[in-house]
């Protein structure tokens, strides 16, 4: 119990140094915002978090999820996840690993992969193209088996 509240002050101030560090401010809407993500354990959508927001009775609009969530990637406290939706995913960063994901095209559940298989093609690609790589993306579809 200690634990998990010295874990949430410690995150708390690292997303304000974060946000200090860009100038803005924890707003009401941005506080809320921030707790979704942090509280979603698989990336979501704009919409999604829009949707909880107004479940939780917090009259924010869509321009306004939109332009804190670009901001919080900006400031690199989120990373947009592509999964070739028509739409991206958002999910948030602080205590969590590098890691990958993977989704069912027929149900459209998404898991984790709690792995980076890039470390040496990354090392390469530098060497190649003498290029300081920053980031990647790498995401998998398929069938899940209830849906195969
Ligand atoms: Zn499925
Ligand atoms: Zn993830
Ligand atoms: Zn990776």
């Amino acid at each position: 119990m200690q634990l998990t509240c010295n874990l949430e002050i410690q995150m708390a101030e690292s997303i304000l140094d974060s946000l200090r560090a860009g100038g803005k401010k924890l707003t009401k809407p941005r506080k809320a915002i921030l707790a979704i993500l942090e509280q979603s354990s698989l990336p979501i959508t704009v919409a999604e978090i829009a949707d909880q927001l107004k479940k939780a009775r917090a009259a924010v609009d869509l321009v306004t999820v939109y332009r804190n969530v670009a901001m919080l990637q900006e400031l690199k406290l989120v990373n947009p996840v592509g999964l070739h939706e028509g739409q991206m995913r958002y999910e948030f960063r602080h205590g969590r690993e590098h890691h990958h994901h993977i989704q069912c095209r027929g149900c459209g559940q998404i898991v984790d992969l709690m792995l980076c298989p890039l470390k040496k093609l990354t090392e390469l690609i530098e060497e190649q193209t003498k290029f300081v790589i920053e980031g990647h993306a790498l995401e998998f579809f398929g069938w899940c088996p209830q849906c195969q």
